[in-house]
């Protein structure tokens, strides 16, 4: 009994503590799915203790007081936190307890993701921003409305004029994953601080003194909610539709559902898009959809009763780190590689993380034999986020970075100034030879089938290979004599490597593996030069005058055809008869120029075709729709992109409406 209430005023001081890292400092120094796990616990334990309650406890509170940094605002009405659940199950209890409270049979809900940014509540007089401030303890929150106005997102002056003269209405900002590593990728190659994840980055960047700083940050908005009740409709679903008629960005994936298991079909849903989505989101939310069923529900302590949140796996977990071992890229980049207790992040088994780069190992405090913070998000590789040092039992040994490369010794050279270190073995090196040829091969470069990396790994090995032109001298016997390799294959991947000459210029540009040199920048450069000669004989002028090249690729590009190596290999290449593809130059003012298209569903000729078709007329077409999407062609059984496209209002063709666009720039 006594060790229990012992272990509710530990529980209490380590979350009080934790929130004030998280809310104030915006510097938590455990992942959410530690501090749900404490909180559940005090929960559990406060249940069976009732009288031990008491109102400062972290159970009864919402967020934090101000941090003093900013005026104080009092919110007209409490900003809550919401209950959350983790299983399906928990969902069905609840939809079964409010339907009891109600006494209805079915109940409509208003299913939305949940964001994972910071609250805010903006106020909006005669239209326009008046104020905006952050939820802090949910009673009183801070004055960030000079950082505010920095949101593009965020209108300063409503659409349209049937709006209240005083409108509130609460959503969340964030940082989309797009903004977050472009940031963090910026602040790594100056050697600057990263932001831990899109979370903190968004509530560091909101809570700036200087407006200027967090303009300079990516930071957008979705609205969530309307506190003004008058001249709005009556429902949570309507009232987002109507703040999207007034300009501010409602998040399109929100949703009607019915019932539990409406409920749950759009988690499921929701899951999937999950990765893929350039946000982050740490669950779903579902809402009571009638304000007068809300009204008769009311509030518990620091939620509401007529909503709950369903939980994701968290993206952020905490394991031991056992290792650093080093990888050694294709082009000679070091990069140290942690090595970790298996552990489960967003549904997925991790053992191995990046760890980037030396400095950030030191800046991190980072020790083999930590226990460290592990992320996973999108598609991302997991990375190694930060270390507990107050963890560490003994003192750990700070890692040292190797002074000469793991697979073949020659020494690692650090480029003042630059955050990589580099293998200087060149082609010498195995590691870098091995990854030269596995990207040569890959489906962008030249998509050679069969020709895997262990496959690669095997002939490099056997010293069959030293460089991508002898892909083309290997025999058959050479190949049917490897290890788990017979007749049949060695055939089919003579037959693969015959059909991998006809290549186009782009592809095989991209394929020679040129430092910064991607798909898009190889298509760039092939579209200008039209051949290998003329792209071998470029100036720097002439390379920074294509689109997508700066003076960093531009130099790269130009050095490479000026070193011998590289010229033999062409040649070998050339001599075996790769034959780069003249390229079509796509047309720079065509009637489509300026247009970006996206396809779905099934259309009556392929969509690679369809593809080449609106590029020739100078359109750009890309793979998910977005504000930025001029078209969206839509085949038949089109999904979630012809949803997506209608509720953004982007304009939608059919094959038919296609084909007659064609014919009328001639082609059939
Ligand atoms: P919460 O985040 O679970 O729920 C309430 C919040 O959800 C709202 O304030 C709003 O910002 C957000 N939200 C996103 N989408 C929404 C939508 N569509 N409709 C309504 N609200 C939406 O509650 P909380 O009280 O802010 O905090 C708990 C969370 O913060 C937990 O995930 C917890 O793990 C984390 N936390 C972590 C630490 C730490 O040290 N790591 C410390 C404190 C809190």
């Amino acid at each position: 009994m006594t060790a229990e209430l012992e272990r509710i005023d530990s529980l209490r001081e380590q979350l009080q503590e934790h929130n004030y890292r998280y809310y104030v400092l915006d510097e938590p120094s455990v992942p959410d799915s530690e501090y749900d796990h404490l909180m559940h616990e005090l929960r559990a334990l406060e249940l069976q203790h009732p009288r031990s309650v008491t109102p400062d406890s972290p159970t009864q509170r919402v967020g934090a007081a101000p941090s003093g940094t900013f005026t104080s605002i009092k919110h007209k009405v409490p900003m809550l936190s919401l209950s959350d659940v983790f299983a399906d199950s928990e969902v069905e209890d609840f939809d079964r307890r409010v339907r009891k409270l109600l006494d209805v049979e079915q109940l409509v809900y208003a299913a939305e993701p949940k964001m994972d940014g910071l609250a805010v509540s903006l106020t909006y007089i005669d239209g326009r921003l008046f104020q905006a401030a952050t939820r802090g303890d949910g009673n009183r929150g801070e004055n960030v409305t000079a950082n505010v106005r920095t949101i593009e997102a965020i209108p300063l002056r409503l659409r349209g004029s049937a709006y209240p003269s005083e409108l509130e209405v609460r959503g969340e900002v964030y940082m989309p994953r797009e903004g977050f590593n472009a940031y963090n990728l910026n602040a790594r190659k100056n050697g600057e601080k990263t932001l831990a994840n899109p979370r903190n980055g968004a509530a560091g960047s909101l809570r700036q003194l200087d407006p200027a700083i967090t303009a300079k940050r990516p930071l957008a908005f979705f609205a969530y909610a309307a506190i003004t009740r008058e001249g709005l409709p009556d429902t949570q679903f309507e009232v987002l539709q109507r703040l999207r008629d007034w300009g501010f960005p409602v998040n399109p994936e929100v949703q009607r559902v019915t019932g539990f298991k409406g409920c749950t079909a759009f988690y499921h849903y929701l899951e999937a898009l999950r990765a893929g989505l350039n946000y982050d989101i740490d669950g779903v939310v579902y809402k009571v959809d009638s304000f007068d069923a809300q009204d008769e529900l009311g509030f518990v302590a620091r939620a509401p009763r007529w909503a709950v949140a369903r939980k994701f796996p968290a993206e952020e977990e905490i394991t031991r780190l056992i290792a650093i071992d080093v990888q050694v890229g294709r082009t000679g980049a070091i990069t140290p590689v942690a090595r970790l207790e298996a552990v489960s992040v967003a549904g997925v088994t991790v053992t191995n993380a990046t760890l980037h780069n030396e400095d950030e190992i030191r800046r991190k405090d980072v020790r083999p034999g930590d226990w460290v913070v592990i992320r996973r998000a999108g598609d991302v590789i997991p990375e190694v986020v930060r270390s507990l040092p107050e963890r560490r039992h003994k003192d750990l040994p700070e890692w040292q970075f190797p002074q000469s490369c793991p697979v073949c010794n020659s020494a690692i050279e650090k480029i003042e100034g630059e955050s990589i270190a580099r293998c200087s073995g060149g082609l010498f090196c195995q590691a870098q030879r091995k990854q030269s040829i596995r990207h040569f091969a890959t489906r962008k470069a030249l998509d050679i089938e069969g020709l895997g990396d262990k496959l690669v790994d095997m002939l490099v090995d056997v010293g069959l290979l030293d460089s991508v032109a002898d892909l083309f001298k290997l025999k058959l016997e050479d190949i049917a004599s490897l290890e788990r390799m017979g007749e049949k294959s060695a055939t089919n991947l003579l037959q693969q490597l015959e059909k991998s000459k006809d290549v186009s210029l782009a592809r095989l540009l991209y394929a020679l593996g040129i430092r910064e040199v991607g798909e898009v920048t190889a298509a760039s450069l092939a579209e200008v030069f039209g051949s290998l000669d003329a792209l071998a004989a470029a100036g720097i002028d002439d390379l920074i005058s294509v689109q997508d090249v700066g003076p960093i690729v531009a130099e790269h590009v130009y050095q490479f055809f000026r070193e011998q190596h590289n010229q033999t290999v062409i040649n070998a290449l050339l001599a075996a008869g790769v034959t780069p593809r003249a390229v079509e130059v796509i047309s720079r003012d065509g009637p489509l120029e300026g247009q970006v298209w996206v396809l779905t569903g099934t259309l009556a000729f392929p969509r690679s075709k369809a593809k080449k078709w609106l590029e020739s007329l100078g359109a750009k077409v890309t793979g998910s729709v977005s504000k930025k999407t001029t078209v969206l062609l839509a085949g038949e059984s089109a999904g979630s992109k012809l949803t997506k496209a209608e509720k953004l209002g982007v304009a939608v063709m059919d094959g038919e409406a296609f084909a007659q666009l064609l014919k009328s720039h001639g082609i059939e």
